[in-house]
């Protein structure tokens, strides 16, 4: 690639994704604190600010692992007072939803408001027209088909519904890029092997985030999805984008 990176092959990467996340579920949200110096949380609460649920809001939540989306989702419902919303969390990782589920409990949520479901993006266990609303944070850089998993998304999508995706993407300046670059691959493997014990896993998950197709080009796959009215707004000078289209 441009990224002077051998593409990982599909299979190879299938299985990598799957290990690097069945070792981490436990460990999963202490990583992502320590990778990102906490500010994942910030992106995450403008991502649900920047979705602002309304009354009967029917989300679903892909790749959403341990339930970080979700659980901002409830929180906003409760502090705007909005009716007759609903989350669903589905992720190909029955371990992270497992987790999920414990911190839910925790949280003392209301169990109706919330359903876990085992489920692979790329064919989602669902019905067309199933939803108002959809996100995928920190999730499709995983998928190998892009394509199948905006198609999916267009599929159980409602017309009227939204489709919102955040993730890594490429900064807007060469020498933060640069810097970003040196941290990435310099601290990033070695959190990942003194919490996780996952060096390669790590090292891998930045590679990931380097092969993921920039701002624009993401936006164009959401086009050719089907999707309009397709946005983006750069985080943190471009680290993450927010992608934002309708099915009309
Ligand atoms: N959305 C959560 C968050 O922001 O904290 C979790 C993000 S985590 C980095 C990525 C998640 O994607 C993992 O839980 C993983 O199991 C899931 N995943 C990877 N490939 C997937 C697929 N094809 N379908 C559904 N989930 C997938």
């Amino acid at each position: 690639t441009h990224f002077g990176f051998e593409k990982v092959k599909e299979s190879e990467k299938e299985h990598k994704v799957h290990k690097v996340f069945e070792n981490v579920a436990q460990d999963y949200d202490v990583m992502n604190d320590a990778m990102s110096l906490g500010i994942h949380r910030i992106w995450k609460d403008y991502f649900m600010c920047s979705l602002s649920p309304t009354h009967n809001t029917k989300l679903l939540d892909v790749a959403g692992g341990t339930g970080d989306i979700a659980f901002r989702f409830i929180d906003y419902v409760k502090t705007e007072n909005l009716r007759n919303c609903h989350v669903t969390v589905t992720d190909i990782n029955a371990n992270m939803l497992e987790v999920g589920k414990i911190r839910s409990t925790t949280l003392k949520h209301d169990p109706n408001q919330i359903a876990w479901q085992e489920g692979n993006a790329e064919h989602l266990p669902f019905k067309d027209n199933s939803f108002n609303a959809y996100t995928i944070a920190f999730g499709i850089r995983n998928c190998t088909h892009i394509d199948k998993v905006l198609e999916e998304a267009y599929r159980v999508l409602q017309p009227g519904g939204r489709f919102m995706c955040l993730e890594f993407s490429q900064l807007e300046n060469a020498a933060a890029q640069w810097a970003y670059d040196q941290y990435s691959f310099q601290v990033i493997p070695v959190l990942g092997q003194l919490i996780a014990g996952e060096w390669k896993a790590y090292q891998y998950l930045v590679e990931s985030i380097r092969q993921f197709p920039n701002q624009e080009s993401f936006k164009q796959m959401i086009e050719e999805a089907g999707f309009r009215q397709v946005t983006y707004e750069n985080l943190t000078l471009g680290v993450v984008a927010i992608h934002s289209g309708f099915k009309l």
